[in-house]
């Protein structure tokens, strides 16, 4: 097999990323936007030692999980991997992915629940960050291409609710009347970065951000007429600096030019305010019913919770009121303010909140003598450091619930708790982002 062949493949396997897969000659040939039990013919792109990478050339057979997509962009914009297969197909490659990096990175035999599907497969993103691009003339805004940051205009996404290409399209013929001047990364010129949307699921109240490379926006108020004469259900409307040459895409400072810095959704029956740059769970129904589970795996009855990467505090809020007393603990400021005001704004006095690294916060909380009987660990992809997971282990608590967004890490980390005297007794999947690559799971280690 060379580059420019056309091959007869049976695709056999399917990656998170939305590829599938097929052997030639015992070499795992990769091909973007097929599905289990197509049998095509490629196109090879790429011929690696270990690998090889091909396009779709025809569908000779297709496979019975094939659906057409109902999205133009797809799947150029590089969000959804699975738009070509039924949701019911997408479930299944999930659930296997976290079977299998448990089993195989994790050493862990134990019967991985069912996942728990999504109530809704599209609309269901209550938040949205939009790169824009001029070139030639063109205002683009959309979503950056898989693994490059070409911008691929697409204003009406699926994932996101109907609002939100209103939003845009103020955005567009305001930024054209008024000639604003879009950022540029490689040259690091312009100003206008990002276009950053959230919107309260339960409330309906939505925030409005656009992310500078400045510290004013000209015709900033015409902006925020047209925005709220089309939709008045925006409660707040913020500026976010952001001057360094960076990918990161927010900056550390909001300037709020409309309404409040926040909005509020209701979570589990609790309010909860959430500021710009505090982390929320980006599908709430879903969030949900991941939280019930924590808590029933936590059983947090009459027990000191500790509650690690806390974001807004909004598991531990979820536990307070049968729990003897909550902490959480997480490192962006404006996230903790969030954290201490929700407990506030919902009556709830036996939370505390501690802005700091988890791993630093659980050693100070050790030393002071704190003994958790329930710890909560829900970090970011990367997962948590050894010496995280070593003073976790050191507070010996009964019960260890670990959320993760990367069934990989967490399997990682289930190894060192391993040696550490914890074994997973439970993991179920949840689908908190149909038709992307991403799968969140919560597992239950005891000693
Ligand atoms: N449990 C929350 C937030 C989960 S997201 C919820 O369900 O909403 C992970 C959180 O960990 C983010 O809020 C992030 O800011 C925080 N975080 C990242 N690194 C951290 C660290 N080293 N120490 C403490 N918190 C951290």
């Amino acid at each position: 097999m060379k580059k420019n062949d056309i091959c007869t493949l049976n695709i056999t396997d399917c990656t998170l990323s939305g590829s599938g897969v097929g052997h030639i000659d015992s070499l795992a040939v990769f091909v973007p936007a097929s599905a289990v039990g197509d049998e095509l013919q490629v196109h090879i792109l790429k011929v690696k030692s270990n690998c090889a990478f091909a396009k779709i050339h025809k569908i000779i057979n297709p496979s019975p999980d094939r659906i057409d997509s109902d999205c133009p962009v797809f799947p150029k914009c590089g969000g959804c991997a699975f738009r070509h297969i039924s949701y019911e197909a997408e479930l299944r490659i999930k659930e296997n992915q976290v079977r299998e990096n448990l089993r195989r990175i994790g050493k862990i035999d134990i019967d991985v629940d069912s996942i728990q599907p999504s109530p809704s497969v599209n609309a269901y993103r209550n938040k949205a960050q939009y790169p824009l691009s001029m070139q030639g003339g063109k205002l683009s805004i959309g979503f950056y291409a898989e693994r490059s940051h070409r911008v691929i205009d697409c204003r009406r996404c699926q994932l996101q609710s109907d609002e939100f290409t209103v939003i845009l399209s103020v955005f567009n013929d305001w930024i054209l009347k008024n000639k604003i001047f879009i950022y540029d990364e490689v040259k690091h010129k312009g100003l206008l970065r990002h276009i950053y949307i959230r919107k309260g699921e339960k409330t309906g109240e939505i925030l409005v951000c656009a992310v500078i490379n400045g510290e004013k926006l000209p015709h900033q108020e015409e902006l925020c007429d047209a925005l709220l004469k089309k939709l008045p259900q925006i409660k707040s409307i913020v500026l976010n600096i952001n001057k360094e040459k960076t990918n990161v895409i927010l900056g550390k400072k909001c300037i709020t030019l409309y309404g409040r810095e926040y909005i509020e959704d209701e979570l589990c029956s609790l309010r909860f305010r959430i500021s710009p740059l505090s982390f929320y769970q980006v599908n709430a129904l879903q969030a949900e019913r991941l939280y019930n589970k924590a808590k029933e795996l936590a059983d947090p009855k009459g027990k000191t919770v500790l509650d690690l990467y806390c974001g807004t505090g909004t598991i531990g809020l979820t536990m307070a009121k049968t729990a003897k007393k909550v902490i959480g603990v997480e490192i962006i400021p404006d996230a903790v303010r969030d954290a201490k005001i929700n407990a506030e704004l919902n009556g709830i006095n036996n939370a505390e909140f501690i802005c700091a690294d988890a791993g630093e916060a659980a050693k100070q909380l050790k030393e002071n003598g704190i003994k958790p009987d329930v710890i909560i660990v829900d970090p970011p992809r990367k997962g948590c450091s050894e010496d995280v997971l070593q003073t976790i282990a050191d507070f010996s608590p009964e019960r260890l619930v670990y959320i993760s967004c990367d069934s990989a890490t967490l399997a990682r980390d289930c190894a060192i708790l391993k040696t550490l005297g914890y074994t997973v007794t439970a993991a179920t999947p949840f689908d908190m982002f149909p038709r992307t690559g991403h799968v969140e799971t919560v597992a239950l280690l005891t000693k």
